[in-house]
């Protein structure tokens, strides 16, 4: 069996791990949000794309969901010796090593595309690994900040005001021009089916379907997704910030109306949910709290049967 899915960081890779469990003989392409990827320190730090790969591959810190298990902060911390401004932004030690093989391939002239399949060469995924595209498209929320309007990075948004500032917009500046990453639409046009795991629908899953051909693409598809709302609330993370940024409400039944039938031919939603409907499009309601790799993959094993693959 073929399966694309789409994803953002952690409840896409969670979500990828039970997916892989479930059916370890599937052939699975993971096509990566990089709307939140920021250079810092000269460095091009792409999070969804390394949180998929070290979760797949077994280097993630479980605990936190992102970055190396083990991790020191050493650099971190001396970084902040020097009082520079976005110290707010964590990263590792054994993670500046995957950052400083990256900037060197992208200096060399890689696509990012091929430097992912490079990192990828370690790791072992277990996956064909894709950003959505090798053009550069950054996330930019509108926000007051001391009276002013201004744009600021995603990442400044979601991590150092922990999305606390209200947006007025959010915007994926760049996707308008952008094209998918080689393989992505071939991926997509042999798959049997595509999946939404319960990734964040506004910056994640939201961001990879305006990268141009990506929606088009899943016209003809089975395409499942899986809400990442239950009883009206985010499972983790402020999702409810970024849906209210684009006026809709944080319900199982509302994200799946905003993907609608357009997108989806099934929408899994949990036990708690039950009712919810989502015109032409068939909706289930199972257990979706990713709670251990068991449970995870009772949820992929249902999103498969939903979309009678
Ligand atoms: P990010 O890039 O790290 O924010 O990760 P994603 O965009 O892939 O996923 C974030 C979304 O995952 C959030 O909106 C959460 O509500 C959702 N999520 C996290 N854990 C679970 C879970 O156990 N079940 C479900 N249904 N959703 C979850
Ligand atoms: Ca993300």
């Amino acid at each position: 069996m073929r399966i694309v899915a789409l994803a953002g960081g952690i409840g896409g890779a969670r979500f990828l791990q039970g997916l892989r469990h479930a059916v370890p003989d599937a052939d699975l392409t993971v096509v990566v949000n990089t709307g939140d990827d920021i250079t810092m320190y000269g460095l091009r730090i792409c999070p969804d794309l390394d949180t998929v790969m070290y979760t797949l591959g077994g280097g993630i810190d479980t605990e936190r969901g992102w970055g190396r298990q083990d991790e020191t902060f050493v650099v971190k911390e001396e970084l902040g010796a020097y009082d520079v401004p976005t110290t707010w932004f964590g990263l590792g030690d054994r993670d500046l090593a995957t950052h400083l093989v990256r900037r060197t391939m992208l200096d060399a002239g890689f696509p990012l595309s091929q430097v992912t399949t490079a990192l990828c060469a370690r790791w072992q995924p277990g996956a064909t690994l894709l950003p959505m595209s090798d053009d550069r498209v950054e996330t930019h929320v509108l926000v007051d900040v001391d009276g002013v309007r201004k744009a600021i990075h995603f990442q400044e948004w979601w991590v150092k005001h922990r999305a606390a500032l209200p947006a007025h917009a959010i915007v994926a500046v760049g996707a308008e021009t952008a094209t998918p990453a080689p393989g992505v639409l071939e991926a997509i046009d042999a798959a049997d089916v595509v999946l939404l795991p319960p990734s964040n629908p506004v910056v994640s899953i939201g961001t990879i379907l305006q990268v141009k051909g990506i929606r088009e693409a899943l016209q003809d598809k089975r395409v499942v997704g899986l809400s990442p709302i239950i009883g009206g609330a985010p499972v983790r993370g402020m999702a409810d910030a970024c849906l209210d940024a684009i006026g809709v409400e944080t319900t199982a039944e509302a994200v799946g109306r905003h993907y609608g039938s357009d997108v989806l031919d099934g929408w899994l939603v949990d036990s708690k949910d039950a009712g919810v409907t989502v015109p032409d499009v068939e909706v289930r309601a199972v257990p979706l709290l990713m709670t251990a790799v068991e449970a995870t993959a009772a949820m992929a094993r249902a999103a498969l049967e939903l979309a009678g693959v």
